[in-house]
């Protein structure tokens, strides 16, 4: 899943000088699911702004602001709403993808209530550890199903940089050295020796952005 992080509300307030009416838009699919920008925190944004005078027109969080065809159809009608409410600016609380499809459908600013930080893994609920940084040519099937170009500091695809301290990271102690962590599971799936001959092959030409990705027709 995208994480993302609210922004302070000191932040956002700074961006809306100069407006009052106030559009907000959530994200159900990923915001919401880091509790860092569904209903709930738009609502509450919602109140902290009308606290400070400003007149909030509509508060929203769709399933998946980053979905075109849902914008197209009909999530269009909540950015239809947001113009008909006479709207001076909204305040997207979705992924830095959903902000920006918000912002080619409106004629109006938008700006962004919150920062995109990664591609993460949920744990209890509240935990949210990168995972994937969407390098564009994934390697993950050399490496025991652990990602260490997301996982280890240095991006090394041929771990382990040597720093390591009693299996925990040189940079940031507080991780384990994920090198040690591919080693220990590609023993366990009796795969270690191909580890050990050759490195990851990976393509780093994958990563230049912008990517895209367009799906064939089907025959
Ligand atoms: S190798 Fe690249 S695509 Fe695969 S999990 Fe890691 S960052 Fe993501
Ligand atoms: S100690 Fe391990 S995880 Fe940390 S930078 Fe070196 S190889 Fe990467």
């Amino acid at each position: 899943m995208v994480v993302v992080k609210l922004k302070a509300f000191e932040e956002i307030v700074s961006k809306l000088k100069g407006f009052r009416k106030i559009f907000i838009l959530g994200c159900e699919l990923g915001s919401g699911r880091c509790k860092n920008g569904g209903l709930k925190e738009a609502l509450e944004l919602s109140e902290r702004l009308k606290g400070l005078g400003f007149n909030v027109v509509g508060v929203k969080s769709p399933g998946g602001t980053c979905i075109l065809e849902r914008i197209d159809g009909r999530e269009r009608s909540l950015l239809k709403e947001a113009k008909t409410k006479g709207s001076e600016v909204i305040v997207s609380l979705a992924c830095g993808a959903g902000t920006q499809l918000i912002a080619e459908n409106v004629d109006v600013p938008v700006i962004t209530g919150v920062t995109t930080l990664f591609i993460g893994a949920e744990r209890e609920g509240r935990i949210f550890n990168e995972y994937c940084i969407a390098c564009g040519d994934c390697i993950i099937s050399d490496t025991g199903g652990i990602c260490p170009v997301a996982r280890c500091p240095k991006s090394l695809v041929n771990g382990p940089c040597g720093g390591a301290i009693e299996g925990q990271c040189e940079v940031d102690k507080e991780i384990p050295c994920i090198w040690y962590k591919i080693a220990e599971r590609m023993k366990k799936l009796g795969a270690f020796k191909s580890l050990c001959e050759s490195a990851p092959f990976k393509d780093y030409r994958k990563s230049v952005y912008p990517r895209r990705l367009i799906l064939e027709e089907k025959s």
